[in-house]
């Protein structure tokens, strides 16, 4: 058998998204799985629809997902050029030749004409679609406005009655009437190819023997199939692939504000996390398993664990597959991750990072969270003395008044801050006033903190604030509660 040759090809209209991106991910997965080849096109025939910096965008995306392309635009290969407008003589010699068999014909109703006749269907209520005007022009009268240079564009030949068919690799047999059928444009009036007509040519001269993309494209390829069969050529194997839904009732959209991949990159998702939650939007490996690195995916995967269903983004699944992923992680690239976070809520600040680091870690599930996690270090928060009480601390805002007047002079006499030394410092200090520890710990939490939940207690972030905060803090809680 050949060798199995996927590509991924984008259109330069904005960011990855993740639909796309899955796309990528899987016909990556596939080459590599086989031992093929995965090429990367730019689609680029729809110039008005190019957003200036997509394609780079594209590249770089590529690489901070790990998808690492054998062939394309920047790295080269046997099949270039890999953007479709550098591309732009190959597709002609093959419109030509569906001139010439009647599998196309060229057309040249004008913008005007079309759109009255647009309007005057679409005023009965019915679907426009060309209506053939120009195949009934004979072929010496076409062939010589041709060379008179008056505009016109190449559209497809569909016949009139009977099917339009293809077999997909998730699908199955999938037919359409080809009276249903538009006569799409091929070549533009100003020589460039349409999609219609350059995926066709693209992945036949690219060798592609399979072609995975999104479902939209489902209805469309029996009549790409029709320009294979007319042009002589084997099709590829088609696997398209279902949509991504946000939820029951609508596609994953950047329009509706639905992250790209670079967005969660820039919220501090890992790429690690990012690729195997999407892998396993649409694809259930054999074994009952979640977490899978890229190598192991490509281990894994294989075309029968495809659903044909719409998969559902969810994205408290991806936050948790996020946090798995950062406990995993190794302290030291967690601080490195973690540092300039940190650095944006407590720039300016002096403190011990590394500590930090050590009490964040296992709490922090998307880096961009961190921040609002720590900001208390850098400015106290409002709260209600109503936090001080606690039941299960048996203590209350009368109890931890009185703990926390014990503990303001006893902590300011410490020459040493650290936690070992606080610490001792609070249990004794407690033991001596007939105090249970929770009684003396809360409340000090409380009054440095004024939050509930926090990256470790008292005693860790007394020595993160340091001692001149930490009694600065003690007094305005004891000021706090004697009002
Ligand atoms: N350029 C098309 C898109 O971005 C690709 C479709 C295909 O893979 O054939 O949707």
């Amino acid at each position: 058998m050949s060798v199995i040759r996927t590509r991924f090809a984008p259109s330069p209209t904005g960011y990855l998204h993740l639909g796309g991106l899955r796309t990528a991910l899987y016909a990556y997965l596939f080459a590599r799985k086989n031992g093929g080849i995965f090429i990367l096109r730019i689609e680029d025939t729809d110039q008005e629809r190019e957003v200036p910096g997509a394609v780079d965008l594209i590249y770089h995306s590529m690489r901070e997902a790990g998808l690492i392309y054998d062939e394309g635009p920047d790295v080269g290969g046997a099949y270039g050029p890999y953007i479709q407008t550098q591309r732009k003589d190959s597709y002609m010699p093959y419109a030509l030749q569906l001139l010439e068999s009647g599998a196309a014909y060229p057309c040249f109703c004008t913008k005007e004409e079309l759109q009255q006749r647009r309007d005057a269907v679409t005023a009965r209520g019915e679907q426009f679609k060309y209506d053939k005007h120009c195949l009934h022009i004979p072929k010496a009268e076409a062939k010589r406005r041709m060379e008179s240079g008056e505009p016109y564009v190449i559209r497809q030949n569909v016949p009139e009655t009977g099917v339009a068919s293809f077999e997909d690799a998730l699908f199955g047999h999938v037919e359409v009437p080809c009276d249903t059928l538009d006569d799409n444009v091929l070549i533009k009036a100003d020589g460039m190819p349409t999609y219609n007509f350059a995926n066709v040519v693209d992945d036949h001269l690219m060798a592609i023997t399979h072609v995975m993309r999104g479902t939209e494209y489902l209805s469309s390829t029996p009549k790409y199939n029709l320009l294979y069969e007319a042009l002589g050529w084997q099709a590829p194997i088609y696997v398209h692939l279902p949509v991504v839904m946000k939820d029951a009732t609508r596609k994953l959209s950047k329009r509706y504000g639905d992250p790209s991949f670079e967005d969660l990159l820039a919220q501090g998702f890992l790429r690690e996390a990012i690729i195997n939650f999407i892998a396993l939007l649409g694809w259930c490996p054999k074994e009952e398993r979640e977490f899978f690195t890229l190598p192991e995916l490509v281990e894994a995967f294989d075309l029968d664990g495809l659903s044909k269903s719409p998969a559902i983004f969810n994205m408290d699944k991806l936050v948790w597959f996020n946090s798995e992923y950062i406990k995993k992680m190794d302290f030291e690239e967690y601080l490195t991750m973690a540092t300039p976070w940190f650095d944006k809520a407590l720039a300016g600040k002096a403190m011990d990072y590394r500590r930090l680091a050590e009490l964040m870690h296992s709490r922090t599930d998307v880096f961009s969270r961190v921040p609002d996690m720590v900001r208390f270090l850098a400015e106290l928060p409002e709260y209600d003395t109503e936090l001080y009480t606690h039941k299960k601390m048996k203590t209350d805002p009368v109890v931890s008044l009185q703990a926390l007047k014990l503990a303001r002079p006893a902590l300011s006499m410490l020459p040493d801050f650290s936690e070992e030394a606080l610490k001792n410092c609070l249990m004794e200090l407690a033991a001596e006033n007939g105090l249970k520890t929770g009684q003396m710990m809360w409340p000090v939490r409380v009054a440095i903190s004024g939050l509930a939940n926090t990256p470790g207690g008292a005693t860790e972030l007394g020595y993160l604030l340091g001692k001149q905060e930490t009694l600065k803090r003690l007094d305005g809680a004891i000021a706090k509660l004697e009002a």
